[in-house]
């Protein structure tokens, strides 16, 4: 085999992978409902194409505002200690979570027609 023809085989093979691959990143990605979880419980589950906001407040006080807008999820105010859930940013994908741990808050992004596969397995927290 000629130094060209190994190339060309390495060509192909990435093609193949990327191929492959950049369904699996895009339907990983694909979320249609935002799921919020408080202390492991299911507070809401909302669809993503709804422009709305979300207030989540505790018996002890904590609170938390989600807002949902454009496809996009975002924690617009949170009066806990350290704010890095307002840090996060928004989310429009299933890859990525936004947690606050002082209040024990979790928003997800699920892909309506994965949910019945168990999540928990693979959740990344970022
Ligand atoms: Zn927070």
């Amino acid at each position: 085999m000629k130094k060209r023809d190994i190339i060309i085989v390495a060509l192909v093979l990435v093609a193949a992978a990327a191929l492959w691959l950049v369904p699996q990143i895009v339907s990983r990605g694909d979320a249609s409902v935002v799921v919020v979880t408080i202390d492991g419980k299911e507070a809401l589950r909302a669809p993503l194409e709804r422009d709305e906001v979300y207030t989540f407040e505790q018996e002890d006080g904590s609170l938390n505002v989600l807002t949902v807008s454009g496809g996009y999820a975002r924690m617009t105010q949170a009066n806990c200690r350290d704010g890095l859930c307002m840090n996060m940013g928004r989310t429009n994908t299933t890859a990525k979570t936004i947690v606050c741990l002082p209040h024990k808050l979790v928003v997800q992004l699920e892909n309506e027609s994965a949910q019945e596969e168990p999540e928990e397995l693979d959740m990344v927290i970022q």
